[in-house]
């Protein structure tokens, strides 16, 4: 696994907001967009030096929806991490799109400029439920993005379902995972639905319009797709995460496995190596300080060596070949099976977690209660 560093540039614009959405973005404008961009190279232009984090071999362009801007925004800011940055010549470029928004002009002009990843937001594709979250797409306009992307020779193809959407049910789930397994993509993320306090939907299942899903129908639809993406030949890299062999997402490995990455615009969030810290949330306060030469970090948490051996542990659970025992006790001097003998033999006894080789792996229960997992290691 590599430990080079990543790069995560934040595009917080989009067509419409979601009705689950509480990512830090809002509508598109021309001019903002144009003050957003220039802010952001002044930003990455002022990264500090540091040795460790020179080298990169990812790029991601998250949001927000980074194809609002144009190829020439895009390609002005991927010169800026080349000007910066030691940057590999096979890194991984990705960039979240929306399908439905994308030309195949437009497609191409990602892949001229060095783009050659790309991760689409499908969630469904059940119209009914892409009109209940408000996504601007149809499921006819999903298939076609993957078709356009892979006309115009992106060999990487990811794509993001959400699962335990209101009403669902496990037939419209199963024909969900039929349609974005016969699209052949190399990468799938599935998430299970989480709505913050204001979310419109989450209003609407409070006024009784909309029915929240039990827990063991959510459950059962995890497995289902556990099962189905095992027999399409896709490996379960990560929980929410599978992929054909090779095709594993080289940027959110960094998430999990503690490697450095830099985190440029708003909300952005990096790590590197002994300090998280986060941008602002807010794009005007974003523009403001980088105009006047300010830090737009709003927060800085510096990690001790107990917070670095805990995260360890808890990050890579989340990874199917899990904590190498061996590893983390030269890495950290800490034998885990004596600090965690209780919560260990607890966790077993509840067929959470399995001891294979000398490597502590989350079973197939655990992942369903994965949080109940991880809390035994903070
Ligand atoms: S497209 Fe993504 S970032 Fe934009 S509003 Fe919808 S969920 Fe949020």
């Amino acid at each position: 696994m590599s430990d080079q560093a990543g790069i995560y540039l934040h595009i917080p614009f989009c067509a419409s907001r979601c009705h689950y959405c509480n990512f830090a973005t809002g509508g598109y404008e021309s001019e903002l967009a144009k003050r957003y961009v220039a802010a952001l190279l002044c930003e990455i232009e002022r990264a500090g030096k540091s040795d460790a984090m020179c080298k990169v071999d990812s790029i991601y362009f998250g949001g927000g929806t980074p194809t609002t801007l144009s190829i020439e925004q895009l390609a002005a800011i991927l010169d800026a991490c080349h000007q910066k940055f030691d940057v590999a010549a096979e890194a991984e470029i990705t960039t979240e799109a929306n399908p439905g928004t994308i030309s195949l002009e437009y497609f191409q002009g990602l892949r001229s400029i060095g783009f050659n990843r790309i991760s689409f937001g499908v969630q469904s594709f059940d119209n009914a439920e892409l009109k209940m979250i408000d996504r601007v797409h149809n499921a006819q306009e999903a298939r076609a993005a993957v078709h356009l992307a892979r006309q115009a020779g992106f060999k990487n193809i990811s794509i993001d379902l959400i699962a335990g959407l209101p009403e669902q049910q496990i037939t419209t789930w199963q024909r969900n995972l039929q349609e974005a397994f016969a699209l052949d993509t190399e990468h799938l993320s599935v998430y299970l639905l989480e709505l913050y306090k204001d979310a419109p939907l989450l209003h609407r299942i409070e006024r009784g319009e909309l029915r929240a899903i039990d827990e063991d129908v959510t459950v059962a639809m995890y497995y289902a797709l556990v099962d189905e993406a095992a027999r399409h030949g896709y490996e379960h890299y990560e929980l929410s995460n599978w992929a054909r062999p090779g095709f594993e997402s080289r940027h959110n490995l960094k998430y999990w496995t503690g490697a450095p990455y830099w985190a440029f615009g708003v909300s952005a969030a990096g790590y590197d190596g002994e300090t998280r810290w986060s941008n602002t949330r807010n794009i005007h306060e974003y523009l403001q300080c980088v105009e006047n030469g300010e830090s737009p970090v709003q927060e800085r948490i510096a990690l001790d060596d107990e917070d670095k051996q805990s995260e360890a542990i808890f990050l890579k659970l989340r990874l199917q070949d899990g904590v190498d025992l061996q590893t983390h006790q030269t890495r950290f001097g800490v034998d885990v099976k004596a600090r965690y003998a209780e919560e260990l033999t607890r966790l077993r006894e509840a067929g959470l977690i399995e001891m294979q080789n000398d490597r502590l792996i989350i079973s197939r229960a655990g992942k369903v209660l994965a949080n109940e997992v991880f809390q035994a290691f903070v």
